[in-house]
C-alpha cells in the first residue's frame, strides 16, 4: 500500500463533504474558521509521517487535549482517579449536566467536559500548571517548540463557559474538586485551546499506537495502561455518537469540536485529521467520513 497515495485519494474522497454540518459557534473564536479545510496525517510507529489537504494549518484542539491530560494523570499519579470518575459512555452530549447530579457528582467518563474537568484539576494538583503540562507532553512529543495555547479561543471560551462553570461547581459542591473552580476552568480551557496542525496531533498520538512508549523511547504508559486509554476512547470518545464511530471507523478515537479527532491503530500508526463542519454530536463530518474510508479501505481497524 502506498500510504501518500491512500491519503490523497481520501482528501478528495470526501470533498463532497466539506462545508456540511455546522462550524461550533457557542465559542465564538471557533465560528471564524474556514468550514472547506480539510487535512488528514498519519504518523507511524517508527516515525515516518505521510499527509493530504491542509495537514499543516494550526488548528483548536478542543476535547482531543482530554487524552492527553488523562495520560498525564494516569502516568504520574495511577488509577487513584478512577475513584473520581466512572468510563461508562454517558450516551448524553459532551457537556450535558443531566447525569452528574442523579450520579453523585461522579462524572461518567473522562471524556465528557464534568470528566475532563475531574482530570484537569487533578493535573493542576499535581504540576501546578495543567495547561503547560499538556503543552509540555506535546511540544516534547513532536519536537515542535512552536505549539501553544491560542488565547483568542482560550478567552472566547472562558468568556462564554456558563455551562462548564455550572459542571465544576457542582462537582466542587460535592467535594469532587481539589481546586477553586476558577482555577481549574482556567486550566481547561488553556488546554482545550492548544492549536496544532494534523501532522503534530499524529506525530503527538503516537504514544497510544506504541504502546505507551513516548518518542525519546522512555515510556509514559504501561502497556496495560495504553490499552486501557484506547478502550475509553473506543467506548466513549466521541461522546453520544461514540457507537456510531466504532461502527463506522472500528478504532479508538477522540474529537474536538475545533473539527479534529485522532484515532489509533495498536502497534501501527496514529492518525489525525481535520475539517471543522461537525455533526450533532459535536465531531467532524469530514473528518469521520475520511477515517471510515482509511480504515475500510485499509483493513485496519481494531475489529
Ligand atoms: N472546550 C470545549 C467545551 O468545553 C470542548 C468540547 C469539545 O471539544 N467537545 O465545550
Amino acid at each position: 500500500m502506498n500510504m501518500q497515495n491512500l491519503l490523497e485519494d481520501i482528501a478528495g474522497a470526501v470533498q463532497s463533504q466539506l462545508g456540511q454540518g455546522q462550524v461550533a459557534d457557542y465559542i465564538p473564536q471557533l465560528a471564524t474558521v474556514d468550514p472547506y479545510c480539510f487535512g488528514i496525517s498519519v504518523a507511524t510507529r517508527d516515525g515516518e509521517v505521510y499527509s493530504a489537504g491542509d495537514a499543516r494549518t494550526a488548528f483548536s484542539i478542543q476535547s482531543i487535549s482530554k487524552v492527553f491530560a488523562l495520560a498525564l494523570v494516569l502516568a504520574l499519579d495511577g488509577e487513584d482517579i478512577w475513584k473520581r470518575v466512572f468510563r461508562e459512555p454517558s450516551g448524553n452530549p459532551f457537556n450535558s449536566l443531566i447525569q452528574l447530579e442523579s450520579e453523585g457528582g461522579i462524572p461518567r467518563n473522562p471524556f465528557i467536559n464534568a470528566g475532563a474537568i475531574v482530570v484537569t484539576d487533578r493535573l493542576l494538583s499535581m504540576t501546578g500548571d495543567a495547561a503547560g503540562a499538556v503543552r509540555g507532553l506535546m511540544r516534547e512529543e513532536t519536537g515542535n517548540a512552536g505549539i501553544d495555547v491560542d488565547p483568542r479561543v482560550a478567552g472566547s471560551e472562558l468568556g462564554n463557559s456558563h455551562r462548564n462553570a455550572s459542571l465544576a461547581h457542582f462537582l466542587a459542591s460535592c467535594g469532587n474538586l481539589e481546586n477553586p473552580v476558577e482555577d481549574v476552568l482556567d486550566s481547561y480551557v488553556k488546554q482545550c485551546a492548544l492549536a496544532m496542525s494534523c501532522e503534530d496531533l499524529a506525530l503527538a498520538t503516537r504514544f497510544l499506537a506504541s504502546n505507551g512508549l513516548r518518542t525519546d523511547g522512555t515510556r509514559l504508559l504501561s502497556p496495560a495502561q495504553t490499552k486501557r486509554i484506547n478502550a475509553v476512547m473506543l467506548t466513549c470518545g466521541t461522546y453520544d455518537a461514540a457507537g456510531e464511530f466504532a461502527y463506522r471507523v472500528g478504532l479508538p478515537g477522540k474529537s474536538g469540536v475545533g473539527g479534529g479527532i485522532v484515532a489509533v491503530v495498536p502497534d501501527k500508526c496514529a492518525i489525525s485529521v481535520w475539517s471543522p463542519g461537525l455533526g450533532r454530536s459535536g465531531n467532524s463530518v469530514a473528518g469521520v467520513a475520511a477515517l471510515d474510508e482509511f480504515t475500510t479501505r485499509t483493513g485496519w481497524s481494531v475489529f
